[in-house]
């Protein structure tokens, strides 16, 4: 597909390509942010004079460093550990870590260069950046992970703290995690800092409600996106990919709204269960026994494996995909639509590729991208930092209820602001514009820094 991009940017993406090789999930996500950015132009010229796009595009810091760890056999392993600073105009730098083989700097841009944007929708003083390693917790022992989480630490501690940098989780990083990361920060610095990271557990500054927040938030932004659609979750037949941390409280969240899951994946294949996937069962398996999703019709006979299976192919209501980037392609999104379904809600971050969001907006079916969508994750881990800079923990319910009144405000800014530039209903015109003008404004004030 030939990108729709305007004549003044067009120059712009060509030299993000010249500049960072090889690094196509980053070229896919600057494009799809520069293809909003047209009219943006008109309306604030000073960001093209001061060069704002450009200075965007480029990280403020980048770290690359290895991780050496001896693992259960004794053995020397070496991996690579990953920092990247992105854009600070709002805030410390704040974003997740993720462990899995596939990362590289090119992961790690484009997860970075996203969340600029979307901490910027939350309305929260948080600028953007990313980390993580090619490490692959997947069957290692707890002790290898925390020998790896040590030596990771061991370089990241020189790079944040809680006015710098704040990392939190995201695939393979979880409580745990964050826990050993924590220690070790902990150990090096003498420093008992709360606010230098989050998704601490709930007894050592952790926050209630942010173990939760990116799945219940991707279903309360769907949900306002169905209500202007005069439309609710209520009966609706729901797929929701993976089942690690999103997927889990996306499926919560969605049950709780009166929907119904009917299926569930890991990166081996996917179960489809007519009668609603057993939460509690999936929570066992995976948060608790790290096994795998195909054990799961072991204990209940009238489910499915499809082992390799493609989960985008069993019709439904709603899709929410919850794993990992580019696993809704133009394909699966045709057979979506084709198969009826009316809204897509990302948790995860930028799972379609440009040929599917085309598909879906030109289906004009209800698409929350995932800088919108998910963000309720991250919004969260703020209102952790607020509640470590104050000593206080809040209730669920008041937690709650503040994710959900942050989701309804990146609801309406990302649809109202499509409306203003004359794309009403195109969420992701409206996500790209609402958080590059706030981070635009914020770097005018600032000068060229
Ligand atoms: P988890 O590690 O808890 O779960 C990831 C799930 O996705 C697992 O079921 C995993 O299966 C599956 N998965 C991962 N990689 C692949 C792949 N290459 N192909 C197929 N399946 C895959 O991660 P999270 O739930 O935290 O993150 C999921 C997504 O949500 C990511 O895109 C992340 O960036 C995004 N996100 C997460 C936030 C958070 O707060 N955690 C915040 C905002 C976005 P398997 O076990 O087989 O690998």
């Amino acid at each position: 597909m030939s990108p729709v991009i305007d004549e003044k940017v067009a120059p712009i993406y060509q030299e993000v390509l010249n500049r960072n090789p090889g690094e196509v999930e980053f070229h896919q996500a600057v494009l799809e942010v520069l293809e909003s950015l047209g009219p943006v132009l008109v309306k604030y010229p000073e960001f093209a004079h001061q060069k704002i796009i450009q200075r965007i595009c480029e990280p403020e810091r980048q770290i690359i460093f290895r991780v050496p760890w001896v693992d259960d056999q004794n053995q020397v392993q070496i991996n690579r550990g990953f920092r990247v600073e992105f854009n600070s105009a709002l805030g410390p730098y704040k974003g997740g870590l993720r462990f899995h083989p596939s990362v590289y700097l090119g992961i790690v841009k484009f997860l970075g260069f996203e969340q600029v944007f979307k901490n910027a929708l939350t309305g929260l003083p948080i600028g953007g950046g990313k980390g993580g390693s090619d490490f692959d917790p997947k069957g290692r022992s707890d002790g290898e992970v925390m020998r790896f989480c040590q030596s990771f630490m061991t370089e990241l501690y020189r790079h944040i703290g809680e006015h710098t940098d704040v990392p939190a989780g995201d695939i393979g990083v979880g409580g745990r995690e964050i826990g050993y990361l924590f220690g070790q920060y902990k150990r090096i610095t003498n420093r008992w800092e709360a606010g230098v990271l989050t998704g601490k557990g709930l007894s050592w500054g952790g926050s209630l409600v942010r173990t939760e927040a990116t799945g219940y938030g991707a279903v309360f932004f769907v949900d306002e996106m169905l209500k202007v659609r005069n439309d609710s979750f209520e009966g609706k037949k729901c797929v929701v990919s993976g089942s690690g941390n999103v997927s889990i409280y996306t499926t919560e969240k969605i049950v709780q709204l009166g929907g119904k899951v009917v299926a569930s994946s890991d990166s081996n294949g996917y179960i489809y269960h007519e009668n609603g996937i057993d939460l509690d069962l999936v929570k066992q398996l995976k948060e608790i026994e790290r096994r795998r999703i195909s054990d799961y019709v072991n204990y209940h006979k009238d489910a499915k494996y499809v082992a390799g299976g493609n989960i985008w192919e069993i019709p439904c209501d709603v899709a929410m995909p919850s794993a990992t980037q580019n696993e809704i392609n133009g394909k699966d999104a045709k057979m979506l639509v084709e198969n009826g379904c009316i809204a897509v809600g990302e948790g995860a971050n930028m799972p379609t590729t440009p040929e599917g969001v085309k598909i879906f907006l030109d289906a004009n079916i209800a698409y929350g991208p995932g800088k919108a969508a998910n963000a309720g994750g991250v919004a969260t881990s703020a209102l952790e930092m607020q509640q470590n800079a104050s000593r206080d923990s809040w209730t669920f319910d008041y937690t709650e209820e503040r994710l959900q009144r942050i989701m309804k405000n990146i609801h309406q800014s990302c649809y109202e602001t499509a409306e203003e530039f004359g794309t009403p209903g195109n969420y992701v015109n409206g996500a790209n514009c609402a958080g590059f003008i706030k981070v635009a404004k914020a770097m005018v004030a600032m000068g060229i820094i």
